[in-house]
């Protein structure tokens, strides 16, 4: 009779790593000595533990990397966001800037960069605007830019009446613009009283 024993590699990995880790070891040293003053650690099978998280070195750059891809990029993590992905690497392992490089490993994932969702209220369905009762009543206005420079002018001002789809255009340049956009104005205020009065 065969028995098969699921044997994780990364645990072992990480116990070279922390043999390696001068800081880790020093703790552990702590926690056997005097326990007492560590009640929110646990020693087991050579790992240590803080509030049942299992410490990780932080210079066990491979290793983070690994957990990072097993909590994130991999089938079972389903590039999940960065709260998801904090909470599930969280409840098993802990190391000082967790949280930092989460959200980097998180920023730099590719798949996640390439199939970003909305993160707004759908849209809803398209309604047209209401229609207006006079003339200029309702404005439409927009400067179209991006002219080279011609005579001074390098944008036109735009000016929609909704109702009667009349179109004003104006030249602006860089030094008029501030003053033409007032005469503009006036122009404007012109063509209301001029559709409006009786
Ligand atoms: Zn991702």
């Amino acid at each position: 009779m065969v028995v098969t024993i699921p044997h994780s590699t990364i645990i072992d990995e990480i116990k070279d790593v922390i043999s390696l880790s001068r800081s880790l070891n020093q703790l552990i040293q702590k926690f056997q000595s005097d326990h007492a003053t560590m009640p929110q650690h646990i020693l087991k099978d050579g790992l240590l533990f803080w509030r049942h998280r299992l410490l990780i070195p932080v210079e066990a750059r491979s290793v983070i990397l690994q957990i990072l891809h097993e909590f994130h990029s991999s089938a079972i993590g389903g590039h999940a966001r960065f709260l998801c992905t904090r909470t599930r690497v969280a409840t098993y392992f802990y190391w000082s800037g967790m949280r930092r490089d989460i959200s980097a490993f998180i920023r730099q994932c590719q798949v996640c960069q390439q199939a970003k969702s909305l993160q707004t209220f759908p849209a809803g369905l398209l309604s047209p605007l209401p229609i207006p009762n006079q003339v200029w009543e309702d404005v439409i206005m927009d400067f179209i830019t991006g002219f080279p420079l011609s005579r001074g002018y390098f944008v036109i001002f735009v000016i929609i009446d909704r109702l009667l789809s009349l179109l004003i255009l104006h030249l602006c340049g860089p030094i008029l613009l501030h003053s033409k956009l007032l005469k503009l104005s006036s122009i404007l205020w012109l063509n209301c009283m001029v559709f409006l009065l009786p």
